[in-house]
């Protein structure tokens, strides 16, 4: 008799059993898909089985009373499967066609949105805010509301030139990702630090450490050991202020919101992009970040009005050039978003990790 092994706590469960048993069935398989509907997909085996996934979008932090709910619809209306996306998307299996239209009718009634498919403006990936995380600047799931309240017929219909895949983060250094458009935090003042908390909450050389560009030193404030900054070096990244909080980065004045673009993981017809900076110093504007929201509409029109079928955003504006989507987007085009590098050997240096 094989020994029993001893169960694995932590990773992710094994997905077989959770898997509608058509996909299980023709597992790398799948000969084609459509895309019948916005919110709808076809995939078709070489079985000649198929089976349609109806995407629904989801307010992401989700309350039992929602999730139950949802669970529900899966029960009556589609075959018991589901699962989320990386972008807090529902999406349920059916392996009949006949179910597919109560379906959405069952999620519209209970209010949720069906599309995000193809080419819309899929939900916004965000990153955790002021419910869950310590050290947030901003809140992403409210701005991501306030976006998503706007952009609604994007995700219900399929009429962008591609996919647009937005994306949030609410401190500059972690879990925020890149995308064809990034709403970021961008602090603007260096830490504020609390010389009497310091020695007891922050192990002082992890601080001088994180620092990557050196700019943190120990030092005996009012005679206690504490921390000092240099303010000439600091490019107020808020990396010391997760292991420790005295060191407050966050303000409500000089935390504002960026807006960067072109960002694509994506290597299908061309090299993967970087993002770049094109709207900084915007307000952090809670509870709707009108002027954040405002910016990326602009995006958004200018690239539907002028982009070619299929461009994703960084391959319209590498057709067009840089110059003329700053007119298109009527955004300020300042000498703070050229690098050159012409600066490159002296901000290298700077840094504790870089050195040549
Ligand atoms: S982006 Fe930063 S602040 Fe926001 S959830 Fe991630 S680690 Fe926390
Ligand atoms: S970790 Fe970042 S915010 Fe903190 S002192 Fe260094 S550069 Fe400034």
């Amino acid at each position: 008799m094989a020994e029993m092994r001893e169960p694995i706590e932590s990773g992710c469960p094994d997905p077989w059993q959770y898997m509608h048993p058509v996909m299980r069935k023709n597992f790398g398989m799948w000969k084609y898909h459509e895309h019948p509907r916005p919110g709808v997909l076809l995939h078709v085996a070489y079985s000649g089985d198929k089976i349609w996934t109806v995407k629904a979008g989801t307010q992401r932090i989700l309350d039992v009373f929602t999730l139950r709910k949802l669970c529900d619809i899966g029960d009556e209306f589609a075959d018991g499967y589901v699962h989320f996306t990386i972008r807090s998307n529902i999406e349920y299996l059916v392996s009949d066609e006949a179910k597919v239209q109560p379906l959405i009718d069952a999620l519209e009634g209970a209010g949720f949105v069906v599309g995000g498919t193809q080419n819309s403006v899929a939900m916004i990936s965000h990153t955790q805010g002021w419910l869950h995380c310590d050290i947030p600047g901003t809140d992403a799931s409210g701005v991501v509301k306030s976006m998503m309240d706007e952009l609604i017929d994007e995700f219900r219909n399929a009429t962008m030139p591609n996919r647009v895949h937005i994306t949030t983060s609410c401190c500059q250094i972690n879990c925020g990702g890149q995308g064809d458009i990034a709403i970021n935090i961008q602090h603007t003042k260096p830490p504020k630090i609390n010389h009497d908390l310091v020695a007891n909450v922050c192990e002082r050389p992890s601080v001088v450490a994180r620092c990557p560009v050196a700019a943190i030193r120990p030092a005996m404030v009012n005679g206690k050991p504490s921390l000092e900054v240099d303010e000439r070096k600091c490019i107020c990244c808020g990396a010391c202020y997760p292991p420790c909080p005295p060191m407050q980065i966050n303000d409500a004045e000089h935390s504002k919101l960026a807006i960067w673009v072109g960002g694509n993981h994506s290597n299908a017809r061309g090299k993967p992009t970087f993002q770049k900076l094109v709207a900084a110093g915007i307000p952090n504007n809670p509870p709707r970040w009108p002027e954040a929201t405002a910016i990326v509409k602009r995006i958004l029109k200018a690239y539907k009005e002028g982009a070619k079928d299929w461009e994703r955003i960084n391959e319209w504006i590498e057709r067009i050039g840089w110059p003329r989507f700053f007119e298109e987007v009527e955004l300020p085009f300042t000498k703070y978003h050229i690098d050159t590098w012409r600066g490159a050997r002296a901000s290298f240096n700077s840094s504790s990790y870089i050195r040549f």
